[in-house]
């Protein structure tokens, strides 16, 4: 199809952050800067720069974890990469199963259409993302009802089998959201983003509204689907512990931006940004005498709509060095897949995790 020539944007060529594992999608230089409007003609003054220039590949089949403070862009990338959220500017070159490699960012209503039957997302409040009006039947069904898909009874039946998938009794088809734990409401929820077979799956802070114990439960869940079905994740959390146990790599992100990537072992242990090291520190620890490393990050994270000069990191980080406050440090691939945006990376000894303890 002409529309999906993407030209010198092949997004097969390599890259910096393509893997060697086929790739479904590739965010490329990604912005989404929303304007700041003030005085009585609501005149443009500012931008905030929720995501600012942000470039990573997803394999094909793996979970992507995105981590970071609130506020440091990650839920606002899985919502534009979606389109749920107009981006600003920049590429999401994925590959869809009827369209082929498209440009997400450009498509025409008809497009985007079909690449959302293919793609979904699981949301972080179980309460809230369900219409209390609505019953399982309802809820789960809709998106067949609104794509066509089968007539009722056929709906009915894929809804049933739907609630089997992922834990819950057929016989409460019928039910409202009302009659069931946090738990419940998220497998629901879990449901209706599988009810139209998608290829990839935002999940944005899945189980951090649910109870610890529950979390474990909603984790292997997700694990299992994605077994079942080759399902690709980008995986939004902030509870590092949570993303340590379902991702493949991680990308952490500070003011907008991918501050380091790697796979998620690797990251863990072997840390080469700063702020890494910092949010790997405040991981609560089960084991009560373990005495791990620990920096307390200093001040607040950066104001997005006037970031800092320099490394935006600069005024927390405890290794700064003056360079660091006037000159931007480039995303640089230090070893195979492990990226790294800080001047001093090849320098510092810095204190990761260890996920066997
Ligand atoms: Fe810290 Fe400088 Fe590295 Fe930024 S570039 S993380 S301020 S050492």
């Amino acid at each position: 199809m002409d529309s999906h020539d993407l030209g010198e944007l092949d997004p097969r060529q390599e890259t910096g952050q393509a893997g060697q594992a086929e790739d479904l999608l590739k965010v490329v230089d990604l912005c989404k800067h929303f304007p700041i409007q003030a005085g009585f003609w609501r005149r443009i003054v500012g931008h905030v720069r929720a995501v600012d220039g942000v470039s990573f590949a997803l394999h094909r089949g793996e979970t992507f974890g995105l981590v970071g403070e609130s506020g440091c862009g990650k839920t606002t990338t899985g919502r534009s990469i979606l389109r749920a959220i107009e981006p600003t500017s920049g590429q999401i070159l994925f590959n869809d199963q009827e369209l082929g490699w498209v440009d997400v960012a450009t498509l025409d209503e008809g497009d985007l259409r079909v690449f959302r039957r293919h793609t979904q997302m699981v949301f972080q409040d179980p309460y809230s993302s369900l219409n209390p009006r609505m019953t399982l039947l309802e809820l789960i069904g809709e998106p067949l009802l609104n794509n066509g898909v089968g007539d009722a009874a056929a709906r009915t039946e894929r809804v049933a089998e739907l609630l089997s998938l992922v834990g819950l009794r057929p016989e409460y088809i019928r039910r409202y959201p009302h009659a069931f734990s946090g738990g419940q409401r998220q497998r629901v929820g879990i449901a209706r983003a599988l009810a139209l077979n998608p290829q990839f799956v935002v999940c944005d802070e899945p189980v951090s509204a649910l109870d610890v114990s529950i979390q474990a439960q909603t984790l292997n869940l997700l694990q299992d689907l994605q077994e079942a079905f080759g399902l690709t994740y980008l995986f939004v959390a902030h509870q590092l512990n949570v993303v340590a146990h379902i991702c493949d790599r991680v990308g952490v992100m500070y003011v907008g931006k991918l501050v380091e990537v790697a796979d998620t072992e690797t990251l863990y242990s072997s840390p080469l940004h700063p702020y890494t090291e910092a949010l790997l520190g405040a991981v609560p620890h089960p084991d009560p005498d373990y005495r791990g490393h620990r920096t307390l990050l200093a001040g607040e994270i950066a104001n997005p709509a006037s970031p800092p000069s320099g490394c935006y990191f600069h005024p927390r980080c405890p290794y700064a060095v003056d360079e660091c406050s006037h000159e931007e440090p480039e995303l640089r691939e230090l070893q195979p897949g492990h990226f790294v945006k800080c001047h001093l990376a090849e320098e510092l000894q810095l204190v990761g995790v260890d996920l066997e303890v």
